[in-house]
């Protein structure tokens, strides 16, 4: 047969390698809201830096605002991301992270974390 190889179905998926893409999905997530999270303390850092020159020098109250900007924006899309990866590689239905039972996925009961 010639398409042999992409007949692997979802169901293939050996249980290691289940928890390994859940687990990397995981991660892109974590990083962008880490990321996020550094912007918007850029910002906010240069915001104190303006309130210590004296309300002075605008542009640093400029950079400060564009980098808070950026932050946000950047946690709306790690939203988003959070919505489209965080999911069962099985059945597709949404891991969420205040699941009782984070080891197992509610739908199809495929173990998707090693450890909670
Ligand atoms: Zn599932």
């Amino acid at each position: 047969m010639p398409n042999e190889g992409e007949q692997v179905t979802r169901r293939d998926l050996d249980p290691n390698e289940i928890i390994r893409l859940v687990k990397e999905r995981y991660r892109v997530c974590r990083y962008m809201f880490v990321v996020a999270a550094i912007w918007v303390c850029g910002g906010a850092l240069l915001y104190f830096l303006w309130l210590g020159f004296g309300y002075q020098n605008t542009h640093i109250r400029l950079v400060s605002f564009v980098l808070q900007m950026v932050g946000y924006g950047t946690f709306s899309i790690a939203f988003a991301m959070q919505l489209a990866l965080y999911r069962c590689p099985i059945c597709d239905s949404f891991l969420a992270r205040r699941l009782k039972d984070k080891i197992r996925c509610p739908r199809c009961n495929a173990q998707v974390r090693a450890s909670a």
